[in-house]
């Protein structure tokens, strides 16, 4: 969970610069870079891909049966979006949190789904320890703030796993295959929003949703990421 001493921190040192092009701004993104950036508009409600035509729903998500009862997220993983992920992940900027939470949070208001907790999508032990912050308990923690949601770890990674990136869709699916488990001893129901960082193939989402369903007494469970990857 995040302390006290970190939240303090985070307002103290609240950055004044545009995460984009690096010049002073009001917020996190200076109003010319604002301009440049590209938003989804028509996208299938389940997954994210670009829809042309008037459905809600991809063929995709009609065809399988859908794991989670919603979907949404910021921004698709392309152009200045792609930079501003590495800083998140990589550049130990995990306030850039708070700015996809804000856009997040309007979104998921529009929903109207009714959310009675908020969890994100674990690292392994080890890749925690490395980037001393895990990105997506970051999002969770700025989006309980905006949606006034209580939020917390519910799953945690309990066998090792090989890098998604370098795998198939198959060897994904067989690598998370029960990869995670549930932390004991929480009563949890209702309605879950599981957050994690990027969505690209959907497959550890996928995974994490079916152990939360099987694990706690949970009506729906609704997904939110940062970016979503056109693949
Ligand atoms: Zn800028
Ligand atoms: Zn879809």
């Amino acid at each position: 969970m995040i302390s006290f001493f970190e939240n303090f921190l985070l307002d103290v040192l609240f950055p004044k610069k545009c995460v984009f092009c690096g010049r002073y701004s009001e917020g996190f993104v200076c109003k010319n870079c604002l301009k440049k950036l590209k938003f989804p508009e028509y996208y299938c409600l389940s997954c994210g891909q670009p829809l042309t035509v008037d459905l809600q729903i991809c063929y995709n998500c009609n065809k399988e049966e859908r794991k989670w009862d919603g979907y949404e997220f910021v921004a698709y993983y392309e152009d200045g979006w792609k930079d501003i992920i590495s800083l998140f992940k990589f550049k130990n900027k995990p306030y850039i949190a708070d700015f996809f939470s804000q856009i997040g949070s309007k979104k998921i208001l529009r929903k109207k789904w009714k959310i009675d907790y908020i969890t994100y999508v674990p690292l392994s032990y080890k890749t925690l320890k490395e980037r001393g912050y895990n990105q997506s308990e970051y999002l969770a923690y700025f989006l309980s703030k905006s949606l006034k949601v209580a939020y917390g770890p519910l799953l945690y990674l309990k066998k090792n796993i090989k890098p998604q990136k370098t795998l198939n869709l198959k060897e994904r699916e067989e690598n998370m295959m029960n990869a995670f488990g549930v932390i004991e001893n929480r009563e949890i129901n209702g309605n879950i929003l599981l957050v994690d960082d990027v969505y690209t193939t959907g497959t550890t989402l996928k995974e994490c949703t079916r152990t939360l369903k099987k694990s706690f007494n949970l009506d729906k469970v609704y997904i939110f990421t940062a970016v979503r990857v056109l693949i």
